[in-house]
């Protein structure tokens, strides 16, 4: 189709006043399901891992493949749609030279009050009363909100899939109510994972440094970090030593997230109008053009 100058002004002018009238549309406040209340029960149900006692056996991430279900080629070394626990070594040697590996359990936090939950606009992602954020993988849509939203890089994406969602530690390994602790917590042969009341896990992790001053560092990560996390850590090596986050305040995350969210209709209504406004014009030029093309008869005898 070729465009007069005339027609491309009236397109541009056409197209200003739709995004004009989106915009006018979508100031008006858009109907939204309020935020998920954060869940924060007492007496939901936590794991605590303790670095110091860590042998990095990883016998916790093949009962974690195992129990859910997923294939393994033994060469793991990082999270991703079929690796949802992993143990990552950290060289914490001040000397390039004479590294110093130290092994740390990896999964999904199951924040307290977690930004993925907030982020995913379809429901996929919510948070159950003991504690575990759960994961419906019929409902996902693989719009990843929610790796964009969580703080720990968590959630990762099935790129082999031709219907790809994301995956992530749901502890899926206790639905089929088989186990009375998760599968990673029961395989671990060195006592370096505990599973229990959070409250319970908080207070005896506290019980092991002051016990244990010259051993652990002076801190529970996860007790306050983000308002809290249902996977909480020890460790005798500082936390920032061990790639964790340091700088994470105690609030939570899902009140930005969710303002970024309450957005997003906003926007998806005016590019709708404004490719519906196109799509009209581009009919309306062409059906024109179709009506003054002379009919050619071919006439043989
Ligand atoms: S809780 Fe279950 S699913 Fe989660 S890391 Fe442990 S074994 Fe894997
Ligand atoms: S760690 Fe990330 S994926 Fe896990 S609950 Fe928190 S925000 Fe969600
Ligand atoms: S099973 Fe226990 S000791 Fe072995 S790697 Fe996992 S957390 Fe560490």
């Amino acid at each position: 189709m070729k465009l007069s100058r005339r027609d491309f002004l009236k397109l541009v002018g056409a197209s200003a006043a739709v995004v004009g009238l989106g915009a006018k549309f979508t100031d008006a406040p858009v109907p939204l399901p309020a935020r998920h209340a954060p869940i924060t029960p007492r007496g939901s149900y936590g794991v605590l891992i303790d670095t110091a006692a860590c042998i990095g056996c990883k016998s916790c991430q093949t009962a974690c493949k195992i129990a859910n279900n997923l294939p393994t080629d033994g060469r793991e070394v990082a999270l991703s749609a079929t690796t949802l626990t992993v143990i990552d070594f950290k060289n914490i040697s001040p000397k390039p030279e004479n590294p110093v590996l130290k092994p740390v359990k990896l999964q999904c936090m199951h924040c307290q009050d977690p930004a993925c939950v907030s982020a995913c606009p379809v429901g996929a992602l919510y948070k159950k009363e003991d504690g575990t954020v759960a994961y419906d993988a019929e409902k996902c849509i693989g719009c990843r909100y929610c790796m964009i939203a969580c703080p720990f890089g968590i959630p990762k994406y099935d790129w082999n899939s031709p219907n790809p969602r994301i995956n992530k530690c749901a502890r899926n390994c206790m639905a089929d109510g088989k186990r009375d602790r998760p599968a990673c917590v029961q395989a671990c042969p060195n006592q370096a994972l505990f599973y229990g009341k959070r409250e319970d896990l908080i207070a005896f992790a506290k019980d092991r440094i002051a016990k244990n001053p010259s051993q652990y560092v002076n801190q529970v990560y996860g007790e306050k970090e983000l308002g809290g996390t249902s996977v909480m850590y020890l460790s005798g090596t500082p936390f920032e030593q061990l790639g964790f986050r340091t700088d994470l305040p105690s609030e939570p995350l899902p009140e930005l997230t969710w303002n970024a969210q309450e957005k997003i209709p906003a926007v998806l209504a005016t590019l709708i109008t404004l490719l519906s406004g196109i799509a009209w014009w581009t009919h309306r030029v062409e059906s024109k053009k179709l009506v003054e093309v002379p009919v050619k008869v071919d006439v043989r005898s």
